[in-house]
C-alpha cells in the first residue's frame, strides 16, 4: 500500500500557497484542499454555507471555525484525500483549527507543515497583480495572464481580480495573519512538523525546494527541527 501523505502549507496572503499546493498535489497525487476556493465556490452557488460566509470574506474576516472545520472534515474523509492524502491550503488558520485538525486525523498525523516565507513588500506587489479564475480558482497575474483574453487556460472560466483583493480587505487579512496564523509556526515547530522554505524566486525553483524537503521527511532522512531553511 502506498503511504498516505498529509501536508499543510502555511504562508501569508500572496506567498504563493495556491500555486505551490497545486504543484504538490500533482507531484504526490494527493488532493489539494483550499478552504478559500471551497468557500468562494459555496458563495457563488449560493449554498447556506456560502450565504453565511460571504459577508465575512468580503471584509477579509475569518469564517467561524466550526463551518470551516466541517468543510475540511468532509473533504479529508473521502476519495483521494482519504486514500492517498492531501495538501491543505488556507487551513488551519489559527491554533484552534490546528488542534481540531490534529484530533480529526487521529490515530494518524500530518507528515509535514511547510511555511512558505516571503517578505511583506513582495506579497503586496503579488496581490495587486493577482488574478484568479472565477470558476476553478486557477491563479494568474497581470504579468502572467492566461493565453487568451482573460479566459482560464484550465477550464475556460473568466479570469478576474478577487473581490477581497481590495486594499482594505488585504490589510485586514495580513493583520489577521500576524494575529491568528503566525502563532501556528511556533505550534508546528513545537510539534516537530515545521519545514521553513523561502518562497522567493521562480515557481519551479520554489517547488523543487519544497519537494526536496518533504521527500527528506517522508523517507526519514531528516526530521523537521528547529530551523530548517533552504
Ligand atoms: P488569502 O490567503 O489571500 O486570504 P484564501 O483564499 O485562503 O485567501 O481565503 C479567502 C477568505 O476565505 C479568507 O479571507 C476568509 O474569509 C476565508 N477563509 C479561508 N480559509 C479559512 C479558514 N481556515 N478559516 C476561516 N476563514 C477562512
Ligand atoms: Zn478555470
Amino acid at each position: 500500500m502506498t503511504k498516505v501523505v498529509r501536508l499543510v502549507v502555511l504562508g501569508k496572503q500572496g506567498a504563493g500557497k495556491g500555486t505551490q499546493c497545486i504543484r504538490l498535489s500533482r507531484h504526490y497525487v494527493i488532493e489539494h484542499i483550499a478552504t478559500g476556493d471551497m468557500l468562494r465556490a459555496a458563495v457563488k452557488i449560493g449554498t447556506e454555507v456560502g450565504r453565511e460566509a460571504a459577508e465575512y470574506m468580503e471584509k477579509g474576516e475569518l469564517i467561524p471555525d466550526d463551518i470551516v472545520i466541517r468543510l475540511v472534515k468532509e473533504r479529508t474523509s473521502t476519495g483521494i484525500a482519504h486514500e492517498r492524502g492531501f495538501v491543505l491550503d488556507g487551513f488551519p488558520r489559527n491554533v484552534h483549527q490546528a488542534e481540531m485538525l490534529n484530533n480529526m486525523l487521529l490515530p494518524d498525523a500530518l507528515d509535514a507543515v511547510i511555511n512558505l516565507r516571503v517578505p511583506t513588500n513582495l506579497v503586496l506587489k503579488r496581490i495587486a497583480s493577482r488574478r484568479v479564475c472565477a470558476d476553478c480558482g486557477a491563479t494568474y497575474s497581470t504579468l502572467r495572464p492566461p493565453t487568451l483574453n482573460w479566459t482560464c487556460d484550465n477550464c475556460g472560466g473568466e479570469v478576474v481580480q478577487r473581490e477581497d483583493d481590495t486594499e482594505a480587505a488585504i490589510q485586514r487579512r495580513l493583520d489577521l495573519y500576524e494575529l491568528e496564523t503566525k502563532p501556528l509556526i511556533a505550534f508546528y515547530r513545537h510539534h516537530r512538523k515545521l519545514i521553513e522554505i523561502s518562497g522567493v524566486g521562480q515557481e519551479e525553483a520554489v517547488s523543487n525546494r519544497v519537494i526536496a524537503a518533504i521527500d527528506d521527511v517522508l523517507s526519514g532522512v531528516s526530521k523537521p527541527t528547529h530551523s530548517q531553511t533552504s
